[in-house]
């Protein structure tokens, strides 16, 4: 579903992303790790289209992200072709970004129809089965300022399912939210996990890499360190660099 081949990244002098290899199978919950400043969420943002990447390939589902190929070249794709590959792509970051002004409902009935152009009738009967189905169905008339951190967070997860993505990027969904609130978020994204949702959650949650991750990379510096099964790389890492970083998480 994602592969990357060489993929480079630079701001400015600053060489971030230094040649990530990986590929995200379909239907699979890939967790990505690392310490703070290696590139995790730049690399997520590249996937969405949030940056460009200056090197290597980067595809989804089989399409180069940002780009077409014709023979050898690349032409870059247009702003409409762009936001197409991006309307198949749900992101939930560390801060819930919900619009304020807006319940819970709207929140999750808004992009279905200003981009996808749907009748409110039917983006309301999503919405409300969505809000339903991530434990919210009392609170789907809450502005987010009268909802929890992992209320609002659990919104945020039904607002990008509404646009029926074919991948969920997570950037640390739960870090930002008080400990007795991250129980309710993971349980939701286990449930999507099981529901065959192809994902990529990067998150200091070792226990739910382990439970329900298929496949964990260990970034450092730009670069995959370390990857392989969540159970094999947390349990027995090969590398220095990943045992020094997991004695500090786990
Ligand atoms: P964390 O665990 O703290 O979230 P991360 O692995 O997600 O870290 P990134 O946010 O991808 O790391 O950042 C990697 C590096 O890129 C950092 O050194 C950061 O300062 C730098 N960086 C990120 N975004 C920009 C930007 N827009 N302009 C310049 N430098 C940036
Ligand atoms: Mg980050």
């Amino acid at each position: 579903m994602v592969k990357a081949e060489g993929v480079h990244k630079s701001y400015g002098a600053a060489h971030i992303l230094r040649g990530i290899d990986l590929e995200v199978r379909s239907g699979e919950v890939f967790c990505l790790v690392g310490p703070s400043g290696s590139g995790k969420s730049t690399f997520l943002r590249c996937i969405n289209h949030l940056e460009r990447i200056d090197g290597g390939r980067l595809s989804v589902d089989g399409r180069l992200v940002g780009y077409r190929q014709q023979g050898e070249r690349l032409y870059e794709l247009k702003d409409s072709e762009v936001a197409a590959q991006r309307r198949d792509i749900g992101m939930v970051f560390q801060r819930f970004n919900l619009f304020p002004h807006m319940t819970a409902l709207a929140n999750v009935m808004e992009a279905p129809v200003q981009v996808k152009g749907e009748t409110k009738a039917v983006a309301r009967e999503r919405a409300q089965r969505l809000l339903d189905r991530v434990g919210l169905s009392d609170r789907m008339h809450n502005y987010p300022s009268q909802l929890s951190g992992g209320q609002q967070q659990r919104v945020a997860i039904a607002r990008a399912l509404a646009m029926e993505p074919k991948l969920m990027l997570f950037d640390e969904p739960t870090s930002a939210l008080d400990p007795e609130l991250v129980g309710d978020v993971l349980d939701v994204m286990r449930d999507l996990a099981e529901s065959g949702m192809t994902m990529i959650v990067v998150t200091h949650e070792m226990g739910f890499a382990r439970e329900v991750g298929d496949s964990l990379v260990f970034m450092d510096g730009g670069v995959v360190v370390e990857s392989g099964h969540p159970r094999d790389v947390l349990g027995n890492p090969q590398h220095d660099r990943t045992k020094a970083f997991l004695s500090k998480v786990l």
